[in-house]
C-alpha cells in the first residue's frame, strides 16, 4: 500500500464508525487496508483479508449473487469513470462463526459508497469503500410494511363495524325521530287528523281531536258521524269544498255546535284543511289541523266589553273632572277674596278676578311676576319670621334676603301674622288679611304657595267709626253722670231743708192730721235723700270721680258704729243681730273707712230688710296677706227670703231688683248692691252671694288692706 492510501486509511477509515476498506484500482480489487469496524462487523481478521482479492474473501453464497454483482458493477464503474458511486441497501449475507465453531450465513443489508482516490499524478491510486450496516433499518422497514398491512386490514374491519354501528345509529335516530313525530302528532296542542274519501272517513287523529269531540275516539268514523247536526254543517261544508276543489282552505273563526247526551257546546275553531293528492293529482283525503279558540274568542269579547266599560268610565271621569274644573274656575272667578297661587319662587301662576280688582292689576300682567311685589317689602322683611311655619319651611326658592329675615327670632314667638299692608298696581296701599298656605301635589310634595286675601279697608273704617262712637258714648255717659252727680248734689240742699224744717215742725204742737202729714213729709224726705245719695255715688263712680281715701282707721269702732245704725231696725222687727268676730281684732288699717262702712251698711241693711224672722249675723275673719297686709273677709248672713239662682246674676246691676213685687213690699231703688260691687272692685276686693230661696242669703266680701 503506497503512502497516499496509507494516509487515506489513517485519516478516514481508522477512526470511522462506518466499516470500510481500501481496494487496489485493479479489476481483482485486492484489499489494501481494512478498518476495525469492518472487521468487527464481518468477524474477520486483518491478516485474513489484507492482499486478498475482495470477491475471493467475500464470495457469494449460491442463490445470493445479486448483492455481489451489484458491488462488483459499482466498483468497475468507479474504476472506469473515476466518479464515486453509491450502493443503497444491498442484501449481503455474512458468514458467521457460532460459539460451537460452526459457520453459517447471516442475512445482512448494507449501504456503501465507493470513492475513487486519485494519486498526485491524477491517476487512480485506490478505491475507498465505506459501508454502513443498514440491516436494522431494512428489518424495521419490513416490519413496518407488515404493520401497515395489518393496520389496513384492521382498518377495513373497523370500517365495516363502524358502518354497521352507523347504520344502527341512523336507525335509532330515525326511530327516535319517528317516535318524536308521533308524540308531537299525538300531543300537539291543536287537533290534527287525516280523512279519506268523499265521506271524509277519519283514518288518523290525535288526542286533541278526541278531547274536542267528546272525549271519544273518532278514528274510523266519517265526518258526519263524528260531527253530526245542524251546528256542524259549516264545518262539514268546508271539508266538502276542499274535496271538490282540491284547494287548501283556512277558516279563522268557524262556529261549531257540538251536541252530546249531556249538553250542547258552542265552540269556535281556527282550522286549516290541506288536500292530500295522489300521483295523478287526485284528491284522496284531507289533512286537517286546527285549534279550539273558544276561550280566546270569549276573552277577546270580554276584553272588548272591558274596553268599552273602561272607555265609558274614562268618559264619565273626564266629564266629572271637567265639571270640577269648571266649578273650581267658577269659585275662583266669583270668589270675593283675592286668590293668588304662585310657584315656590313666588312667581304668580293663578290670579283670580277678585285679585285683579283688589290689587288693580290685570291677570295677564301679574302672571309670571313675583307676588312679593304686592307686599310692603319693608314690612314683609321686618315681620317675615311671623309667616306661617309651613311657608318658612318651604322657602328655599324665595329671595335670600327674605329667607334670612324668616330665620330671625320672631318678635312674638308663636304668633302668625295675617294682617299685612298690600300695594296695588297703582302704588296705593291698603290693609289686608292674607292666609298663606303651601300648595302640594297629590304626593304631598310642595309645589307653590296659595294666598287668600281679603281687603280690610272697610272693616278698618267700621272699627274706627265704632271706636269713635264708643268714645262719643263714653263722653255722653260721663256727661250724664256728671249731670246726675251735679243734680244730686243740687237736690240735697233743698232736701236737707225739707227734712230739717219738717223735723222742726214735728217738735211743735200741731193739729193731729197736720202732725201726720209733717211726719210723712219728713220720711219721704229721708227716702229721697237716701236715693239721691245713692244716685250721686253711682254717678260719681261711673264718671270716675269717686276717689278712695287712704287713711289709718281702727276697725273695731267702725264695726260698732255700723251695728249701732242697723240695730234699731233689727230690734223693731224682732230680729237677733249677732256678731261673730275672731278675737284679737284691735286692727288699725289703712284705707277708706267711709266706703267700708257704706258697704257693710248696705249689706246689713238689706239683710234686715229682707228677713222677717230669725237673725242677721256679721262674721269677720282676718287673714294675713304678706308683710303689712291683711285680707278682711266679711260675711253677712241672714235667715230671710233668699234669692232665686237665676236672679243672683242680676242683682248687682243698677236699678235691678230680684222681683218686681219687692219694690212694692220692701221699697228700695235697686242701686245698693251695684254701688257695693263697684266700691268693692275699686278697693280691689271681691263680692259674692250664696242664697237659697226661703232659707236666707250670705253676702261675702273680701277686701285687702294695708296694716297701719
Ligand atoms: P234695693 O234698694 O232694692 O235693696 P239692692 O241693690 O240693695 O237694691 O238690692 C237689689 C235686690 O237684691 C233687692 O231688690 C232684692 O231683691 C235683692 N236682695 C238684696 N239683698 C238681699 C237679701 N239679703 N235677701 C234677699 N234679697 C236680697
Amino acid at each position: 500500500m503506497d503512502s497516499l492510501c496509507t494516509s487515506v486509511f489513517e485519516t478516514v477509515f481508522k477512526r470511522s464508525t462506518a466499516g470500510g476498506y481500501l481496494l487496489s484500482p485493479t479489476p481483482e480489487f485486492r484489499i489494501l487496508a481494512v478498518n476495525d469496524t469492518f472487521l468487527e462487523a464481518t468477524g474477520r481478521t486483518r491478516a485474513e483479508l489484507l492482499g486478498v482479492p475482495l470477491f475471493e474473501a467475500f464470495g457469494a453464497r449460491p442463490g445470493d449473487e445479486g448483492g455481489v454483482h451489484a458491488l462488483r458493477a459499482s466498483l468497475l464503474k468507479v474504476l472506469v469513470t473515476g466518479e464515486p458511486d453509491m450502493l443503497t441497501v444491498q442484501r449481503y449475507p455474512i458468514p458467521v462463526i457460532a460459539a460451537d465453531g460452526s459457520r453459517h450465513f447471516e442475512e445482512r443489508y448494507w449501504s456503501a459508497l465507493n470513492t475513487p482516490i486519485p494519486g498526485p499524478d491524477g491517476a487512480l491510486a485506490c478505491i475507498s469503500h465505506s459501508t454502513i450496516d443498514v440491516t436494522d433499518v431494512v428489518r424495521l422497514r419490513s416490519q413496518a410494511r407488515q404493520s401497515a398491512d395489518e393496520v389496513a386490514r384492521v382498518r377495513a374491519e373497523a370500517d365495516l363495524a363502524n358502518r354497521a354501528q352507523l347504520l344502527h345509529e341512523v336507525n335509532r335516530a330515525l326511530e327516535a325521530e319517528r317516535g318524536r313525530l308521533a308524540h308531537l302528532f299525538e300531543h300537539a296542542p291543536g287537533f290534527v287528523y287525516f280523512t279519506e274519501g268523499a265521506a271524509h272517513r277519519i283514518v288518523q287523529a290525535n288526542r286533541a281531536l278526541s278531547a274536542l269531540a267528546g272525549p271519544r275516539d273518532l278514528v274510523g268514523c266519517t265526518l258526519a258521524e263524528a260531527f253530526p247536526g245542524e251546528g256542524a254543517q259549516a264545518f262539514r261544508d268546508l271539508h266538502d269544498e276542499v274535496w271538490r276543489s282540491g284547494k287548501p282552505r283556512v277558516a279563522g273563526a268557524l262556529p261549531l255546535l257540538l251536541r252530546d247526551a249531556a249538553a250542547a257546546r258552542s265552540l269556535v275553531l281556527e282550522v286549516a284543511l290541506q288536500p292530500v293528492l295522489d300521483r295523478l293529482q287526485q284528491v284522496t283525503g284531507i289533512c286537517v289541523q286546527g285549534h279550539d279558540i273558544t276561550e280566546r274568542q270569549q276573552a277577546l269579547a270580554r276584553l272588548a266589553e272591558l274596553n268599552a266599560s273602561l272607555e265609558a268610565q274614562v268618559h264619565e271621569r273626564t266629564a266629572q273632572l271637567l265639571e270640577l274644573a269648571e266649578r273650581e274656575h267658577a269659585i275662583l272667578t266669583s270668589a270675593a277674596s283675592a286668590i293668588i297661587a304662585t310657584d315656590l319662587a313666588a312667581q304668580v301662576t293663578s290670579f283670580n278676578p277678585a285679585a285683579e280688582a283688589m290689587l288693580r292689576v290685570p291677570a295677564v300682567q301679574a302672571l309670571g311676576n313675583s307676588a312679593l311685589a304686592f307686599f310692603d317689602v319693608a314690612e314683609l322683611l321686618e315681620h317675615a319670621a311671623a309667616l306661617p311655619q309651613e311657608v318658612r319651611d318651604n322657602a328655599q326658592a324665595l329671595p335670600p334676603p327674605l329667607q334670612d329675615a324668616m330665620r330671625r327670632p320672631p318678635q312674638q314667638p308663636g304668633h302668625v301674622r295675617t294682617e299685612w299692608t298690600f300695594v296695588r298696581g297703582d302704588g296705593t296701599r291698603f290693609p289686608g288679611l292674607m292666609n298663606i298656605s303651601v300648595l302640594r301635589d297629590s304626593h304631598g310634595q310642595a309645589i307653590g304657595f296659595l294666598g287668600v286675601l281679603t281687603d280690610l279697608t272697610e272693616r278698618r273704617a267700621l272699627e274706627e267709626a265704632l271706636r269713635q262712637r264708643s268714645t262719643q258714648a263714653e263722653a255722653a255717659s260721663r256727661a250724664k253722670s256728671a249731670f246726675l252727680a251735679h243734680m244730686s248734689h243740687e237736690l240735697r240742699t233743698p232736701l236737707n231743708a225739707v227734712i230739717g224744717l219738717s223735723q222742726l215742725l214735728r217738735l211743735r204742737e200741731l193739729p193731729e192730721d197736720v202732725g201726720r202729714f209733717v211726719g210723712h213729709i219728713h220720711d219721704a224726705g229721708e227716702q229721697l235723700l237716701a236715693l239721691v245719695s245713692d244716685v250721686l255715688d253711682l254717678s260719681r263712680i261711673e264718671a270716675g270721680e269717686l276717689r278712695l281715701e287712704e287713711a289709718a282707721f281702727d276697725l273695731a269702732p267702725l264695726l260698732d258704729t255700723v251695728l249701732a245704725m242697723v240695730r234699731p231696725q233689727a230690734n223693731a222687727k224682732g230680729l237677733a243681730l249677732m256678731v261673730d268676730i275672731a278675737p284679737a281684732l284691735q286692727l288699725r288699717l289703712i284705707g277708706d273707712a267711709l266706703r267700708l262702712r257704706q258697704v257693710l251698711l248696705n249689706l246689713l241693711g238689706n239683710a234686715v230688710k229682707f228677713t222677717a224672722a230669725g237673725s242677721v249675723t256679721l262674721r269677720l275673719r282676718v287673714q294675713a296677706a304678706g308683710a303689712g297686709n291683711a285680707l278682711l273677709r266679711l260675711d253677712v248672713v241672714d235667715t230671710g227670703i233668699g234669692i232665686a239662682p237665676e236672679q243672683q246674676r242680676h242683682i248687682f246691676e243698677p236699678f235691678t231688683q230680684a222681683d218686681d213685687s219687692i219694690t212694692r213690699r220692701y221699697g228700695g231703688s235697686g242701686l245698693g248692691l251695684s254701688i257695693v260691687r263697684r266700691l268693692v272692685h275699686m278697693m280691689k276686693g271681691t263680692l259674692s252671694v250664696q242664697s237659697q230661696p226661703g232659707q236666707g242669703s250670705t253676702f261675702s266680701v273680701e277686701l285687702p288692706f294695708r296694716v297701719a
